[in-house]
């Protein structure tokens, strides 16, 4: 019988066109000029993605006569508190060079002084890596790009399940965000760019879609990578940022590199040890000296105009309507800082599908970059050189297969749950107010300090949840439908992360992962992964330990 729904085929299909999704399209269509490369959107690629959260900078580059991969490797080391693979971040570091070449031949600013240099500054431990860019069309130019390459872009379509036979990839099942209209796209390779998990916790403004990081970014990229067979890691590094209070934007390295002043709730200064995020947090978790503020009334009237074209333009254009709103002017104001809402991150933080050099997952004709993958701590320039390795594979790979057989068993199992998905009209919940709550219950007992009968409460909430999600919530149209999959997501990302905060039984990443019943870090037992796989029994989540991977020695 012929399907209801269109089935496409494909070489490569991208799954996000955020930073990585939009490198990875571009760099497929290079060197793979006969592949046929989709990119799928959840949003609209011209916009999406963390870009439009505000971008000052490339993080990391390691120019030469700056700096080395191998200086790189060490400082970020420190950063992680060792729990790093080496070579996956050697290798980012290694080509990050190259994509700011590509990125300045393709009109993007990064400004230089009148001797022609670079504004780097030093955010890392060792080193200066972090390259000052301002260039507000950052996405658009991707975007552009992207469309000039001849990638085939579908937006607002959501990949909802990866198909896989015979031990590969086989293609994707997708839905478009709108009209619920259902397509297969089979594909003989998926790379992953979903983003991380930006709507996890619950913001302090009590807006659910006013996250720091990017809101169409649900976890997709982990679930649907958990489910096809992939392994993660990460789970318990729950991250939270230190930014603008109530918007949640971010300005710090960009005001406290020219001169701003950063006071605590007592008024001292905490600016002279380079402060991070990460230290902010700490100061105000465990000093209760928060909030802190950023102070500028004492620089000059220059150096307040290039903050604000900075915050106003390249940042996210909307801080300067807030701000005004406010009456805050930075030559007389301050701006009150405030811990964001928790999210899972491989960019910022450490959480992410497992991968090797050449962006492979476990799973063969699975492929994943930026922050659905877990290149630590790799930010936008891990998201840009590993979309560029994992299409160069994926092409490479994609030459010499034929298409895999279809997944019937799979397509059967997601045309079920739609189904009875679709029959929830008359479930008393809205989507909207099963969402809040799942996520305040994330906020209660995954927010540090954690320990174990907060953890394992989560875990009663997460199973109830599962169940709730079918037999209360409402579904009244196909744009509740798609928000089943993405609060789905959620709830297993929360599930796997509690698995995961339990087994780690020290405290680390300080305050992230920390536990009040084991306060210390415990290098001897704990300087590894914690690994989480698909278990053999229905909802089972497999746990592994795994090594560190370390730099292979000359000569070993
Ligand atoms: C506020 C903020 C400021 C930052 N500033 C900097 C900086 O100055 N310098 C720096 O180096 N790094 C910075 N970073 C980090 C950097 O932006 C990210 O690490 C990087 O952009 C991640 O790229 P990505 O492609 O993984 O995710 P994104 O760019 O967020 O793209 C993910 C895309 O996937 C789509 N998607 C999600 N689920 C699905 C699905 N199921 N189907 C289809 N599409 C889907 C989303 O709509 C989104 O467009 C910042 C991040 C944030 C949030």
């Amino acid at each position: 019988m012929k399907p209801d729904y269109p089935v496409v085929e494909t070489d490569v299909v991208v799954i996000g066109g955020g930073s990585a999704g939009a490198m990875a399209g571009i760099r497929a269509r290079h060197v793979g000029p006969n592949q046929k490369v989709i990119v799928l959107e959840k949003g609209h690629a011209k916009y999406s993605g963390c870009i439009a959260r505000g971008m000052d900078a490339l993080n990391i580059v390691s120019i030469p006569g700056v700096s080395t991969p191998e200086l790189y490797v060490e400082s970020n080391s420190i950063a992680c508190d060792g729990i790093m693979d080496e070579p996956v971040n050697y290798r980012m570091a290694e080509r990050s060079y190259d994509v700011m070449k590509r990125l300045i031949d393709w009109d993007v600013c990064f400004p230089v002084d009148e001797d022609g240099n670079y504004d780097i500054l030093q955010i890392h431990p060792k080193g200066k890596f972090c390259v000052t860019m301002k260039e507000p069309e950052l996405k658009t130019i991707l975007y552009k790009r992207m469309v000039e390459s001849g990638v085939e872009i579908f937006n607002r379509t959501m990949a909802a399940e990866i198909l896989i036979e015979d031990g590969r990839v086989s293609g994707v099942i997708t839905l478009n965000v709108r009209t619920g209209e259902m397509m297969v796209i089979r594909s003989k390779t998926v790379i992953l760019t979903a983003g991380g998990t930006a709507r996890f916790g619950l913001p302090a403004n009590g807006n659910m879609y006013g996250v720091y990081d990017f809101p169409g970014n649900t976890g997709d990229g982990y679930m649907l990578a958990y489910k096809a067979g992939a392994e993660l890691s990460g789970f318990e590094h729950t991250l939270y940022y230190y930014i603008t209070k109530d918007i949640n934007a971010p300005l710090l390295y960009i005001t406290m590199t020219r001169g701003a002043y950063l006071l605590n709730a007592f008024g001292e200064r905490r600016d002279k040890d380079r402060p991070s995020v990460k230290s902010m947090c700490s100061e105000d978790f465990f000093n209760h000296s928060g909030p802190m503020r950023i102070k500028m009334d004492h620089l000059p009237e220059d150096k307040i105009r290039e903050i604000e074209e900075l915050l106003f333009t390249t940042e996210r254009p909307v801080t300067e309507r807030f701000h005004a709103g406010r009456d805050n002017d930075f030559r007389t104001g301050e701006i009150e800082l405030w811990p964001t809402e928790l999210y899972l991150c491989g960019g910022h933080g450490m959480t992410g599908v497992r991968i090797n050099e050449k962006g492979e997952t476990n799973i063969p004709g699975l492929y994943a970059a930026g922050d659905t993958s877990l290149c630590a701590k790799g930010h936008l320039s891990g998201a840009f050189v590993y979309g560029e390795i994992c299409a160069e594979n994926a092409v490479q790979y994609a030459q010499g297969i034929n298409q895999a057989g279809q997944d019937d068993a799979g397509l059967d199992r997601f045309l079920n749950t739609r189904r009875s998905r679709m029959d929830q009209a008359a479930n008393p919940i809205p989507i909207e107010e099963f969402e809040f709550k799942v996520r305040r219950i994330i906020t209660d007992y995954l927010r540090p300090p954690k320990n174990a009968y907060k953890l394992k409460r989560l875990l009663w909430w997460t199973d109830r949840f599962r169940s709730e999600l079918n037999s209360m919530v409402s579904v009244r149209d196909e744009h509740d439908l798609f928000k089943t999959y993405e609060v789905e997501n959620i709830i297993e990302c929360a599930n796997l992360s509690a698995v995961a905060s339990l087994e780690r039984t020290e405290s680390r990443w300080l305050p992230f992962h920390y536990r009040s019943d084991f306060p210390e870090k415990d290098d001897e037992n704990w300087l590894k992964h914690i690994v989480l796989s698909q278990g053999h029994e229905p909802g089972q989540v497999k746990i592994e330990h795994r090594d560190i991977l370390r730099m292979q020695t000359k000569g070993a």
